[in-house]
């Protein structure tokens, strides 16, 4: 089973994506889970459509006056399991097919972690970076008034995602409660602490890519004080684990984002790091107590654990064989193809899924959620325990589910996933 790669099937409307998109490779690791669990044709058909798409072009007055038009879109996978959750990036390479992958790994992330969600995501093609402050609220606030039809605390909760963050969320929330004529703070996750954020939230996602190593680890006798680190990216997910890795003991010797690396046998100094970031405009590019190195070269380091958190389509056919981590931690959605899969486990190599590994940033956006509609607030103590207990205990499932199965984690937290979203669609019926 770990050894194939599913052939794809149009969907209902005849279209089909081209082969090696995000994708592309959602269905194809649908079809191999849903072989794995002997799904029948017609829950496989209905599970692997999308529910709803929306998209929207809008103008954005800009600061010199013109008018630019944009394209946003937004996706809803699943509702079955509860209200669609996902996050919402601003990007140029955003596009349809994307978002309908992003949306489909939600539904099976929340699965994965048994909060009652459905699966959304969203986007806006646009590279924020050429936009003033005045332009980036304009823009959101627009992309907001547009999906109105589908946003809502009972319908469709949107959070951060690729470049977006809480300042974002917070106009999401005000655009949308001004239409309400009151505050909806549940109706987005994310948020700044002052408008019904929920504590740690921002730092969840990468505390949850920290909890998934630390089981990956003790499964091999080992600890994070233990181990070297790679990480790719450093937003809002990479970043965070790096420090917590740090701060635990590892050594991080590599840390790449979009401008490039930098890398130091000794160890990075991540607080220092961090202050040299946000000083040098967010790049981690010129850091002077490291060397530089590209990308590519950080994805081959000898290292124990190798985070990868940045976009999809990181590990390839073409490049997965250089990988000498033992460990890979898929803080990103989507950063292995179906072929660097195959590859890995031919390797020996432990990859800790995207829908298992990231689950910690929607698990907490699930907490502010409630936190929201009950307007009572947790503190972060209590807010990082809930998570951890989360975490491990959807590691645990899905390991044994690995083990019940012969099967890589990927189809197994994949199998189990769909599992639970079938179960709950054969319950529910079919309407009418
Ligand atoms: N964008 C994050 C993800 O991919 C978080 C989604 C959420 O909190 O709804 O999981």
């Amino acid at each position: 089973m770990d050894t194939m790669i599913a052939s794809l099937r149009p969907l209902a409307d005849g279209t089909m994506p081209s082969p090696g998109t995000p994708y592309a490779i959602a269905l194809q690791q649908f079809e191999q889970a849903a072989d794995l669990i002997g799904l029948d044709q017609g829950m496989r058909d209905f599970l692997r459509h999308p529910r709803r798409e929306l998209t929207v072009n809008f103008p954005v007055a800009m600061d010199d006056g013109s008018l630019h038009m944009y394209t946003g879109i937004r996706v809803h996978h699943s509702t079955i399991r509860g209200p669609s959750k996902g996050g919402i990036r601003f990007h140029p390479s955003v596009d349809l097919n994307e978002v309908r992958a992003l949306a489909m790994w939600m539904t099976w992330k929340c699965a994965v972690v048994n909060i009652p969600y459905g699966g959304a995501k969203g986007g806006v093609i646009v590279d924020p970076d050429l936009l003033s402050e005045r332009e980036l609220c304009a823009l959101t606030r627009r992309y907001t008034a547009e999906m109105a039809l589908l946003f809502g605390p009972e319908s469709d909760i949107p959070a951060p995602d690729v470049n977006t963050n809480p300042q974002v969320m917070a106009w999401i929330m005000d655009t949308y409660s001004m239409t309400k004529g009151y505050s909806v703070p549940a109706v987005v996750t994310g948020k700044p602490l002052a408008v019904g954020g929920s504590e740690g939230r921002l730092e969840a996602t990468g505390r949850g890519v920290v909890y998934t190593i630390r089981e990956a680890l003790r499964a091999q006798g080992k600890s994070i004080a233990d181990v070297t680190v790679a990480v790719q990216g450093f937003g809002n997910v990479g970043s965070v684990a790096a420090r917590l890795l740090a701060e635990q003991g590892a050594k991080v010797v590599a840390v790449s984002d979009v401008s490039g690396g930098v890398t130091n046998p000794q160890g990075l100094d991540i607080d220092d790091l961090r202050a040299y970031w946000r000083e040098n405009g967010q790049r981690v590019s010129g850091y002077r107590q490291g060397d530089a190195i590209s990308n590519a070269d950080l994805l081959a380091l000898p290292v124990d654990v190798l985070v990868l958190a940045a976009l999809e389509n990181q590990l390839r056919g073409d490049n997965a064989d250089r990988v000498r981590a033992r460990i890979i931690a898929e803080g990103a959605n989507g950063p292995t193809t179906p072929e660097a899969d195959i590859i890995l486990a031919d390797k020996g190599i432990v990859t800790i899924p995207d829908v298992l590994c990231n689950a910690g940033g929607v698990t907490v956006s699930y907490f502010e959620w409630v936190q929201g509609l009950q307007a009572h607030f947790w503190s972060e103590d209590e807010v990082n325990h809930q998570l951890e207990r989360i975490m491990t205990s959807a590691y645990q499932t899905v390991m044994d589910e690995a083990r019940r199965s012969n099967v890589n984690t990927r189809m197994a937290a994949q199998a189990l996933a769909i599992r639970r979203v079938a179960d709950a669609t054969r319950l529910r019926g079919i309407f009418p």
